[in-house]
């Protein structure tokens, strides 16, 4: 089960061919794009994905997105979609067709279903490796394009560092800076539970600000855990009490082994967080 709906809510066959073979976002890689969970007919954490895409195209002089837009098209998804009760949104906007005098943007919004690896990770955990990134972490200040925390279309990288971790055995990667400190997976961000604090890197050091650990930071909060955002180095993954990957789709994957090296917790504290992160979702809607 897919649905495809354009930013002007025409919706459209996704078996079909839609975009033209000239537009940039698909030529360069020229624009930027959002993957929300849907839960229960509700995307989780839609205002924060909204903001963040805007934010994105800010960093990549696109256009503003207008947002009352994006909602409604996402509204047209929600009540198209016919299939089970979770399922993965992508918004995704790109400069548009390259030469176009008017500058028209593409926009559209793609369901489909939750893969089976991803739904497998949340219960299974992930092996990860630590891989390079390549740049210190004052670079996304100095460099702002670079556009180092934006998400942009062009994961060629990230898709790389997948592959190389594949090839390696594992089912992920931890990103490191040039000065051995955690970055963020390819697609994820890195928590890190340590005596009942949860601890994840700054966004300022060039990654991508997580929906999902702003939520599960918010949950953990109510359930009496402390948080802390600052640098951490690869040593603290170890020394810690549970290591997780979190993403909007995977929602919070343990990293059981890293480095081929295996972490402490046996899956108890990511079983509690990841109640502390539901229950939080079961306040807002209750509200
Ligand atoms: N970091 C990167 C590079 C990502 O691609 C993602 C999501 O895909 C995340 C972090 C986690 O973001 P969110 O929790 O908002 O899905």
């Amino acid at each position: 089960m897919r649905v495809l709906a354009f930013l002007d809510e025409t919706l459209a066959d996704p078996d079909l061919a839609h975009l033209r073979v000239d537009d940039l976002g698909l030529l360069r890689g020229d624009g930027v794009f959002e993957t929300i969970l849907v839960a229960g007919g509700k995307p989780r954490e839609l205002a924060a994905h909204l903001d963040r895409l805007a934010r994105s195209a800010a960093m990549m002089d696109l256009p503003e997105p207008v947002l009352a837009d994006w909602e409604r098209v996402v509204q047209l998804v929600l009540r198209t979609w016919a299939g089970g009760p979770e399922f993965v949104l992508k918004l995704v906007l790109t400069r548009g067709i390259e030469g176009d005098p008017e500058h028209r943007t593409t926009g559209f919004a793609l369901a489909s279903e939750v893969p089976a690896k991803v739904l497998r990770s949340r219960v299974d955990g992930v092996s990860a490796i630590t891989l390079e990134r390549g740049f210190e972490p004052g670079l996304a200040e100095r460099a702002p394009w670079l556009l180092l925390g934006a998400k942009t279309m062009s994961y060629g990288v990230n898709m790389a560092a997948l592959r190389e971790a594949e090839r390696r055995g594992a089912g992920d990667v931890i990103f490191t800076a040039a000065d051995g400190s955690v970055l963020e997976g390819p697609t994820s961000t890195v928590v890190l539970a340590r005596d009942r604090t949860l601890y994840t890197p700054p966004s300022n050091v060039g990654i991508l600000p997580g929906t999902t650990q702003a939520a599960l930071f918010r949950g953990a909060e109510r359930a009496g855990w402390s948080v802390k955002v600052e640098p951490l180095r690869v040593a603290d993954l170890y020394e810690g009490d549970a290591v997780l990957l979190a993403s909007s789709v995977r929602k919070l994957a343990r990293v059981h082994t890293l480095d081929g090296r295996e972490l402490r917790d046996p899956g108890v504290l990511h079983d509690e967080l990841a109640a502390a992160y539901e229950a939080e979702y079961a306040v807002t809607s209750n509200c």
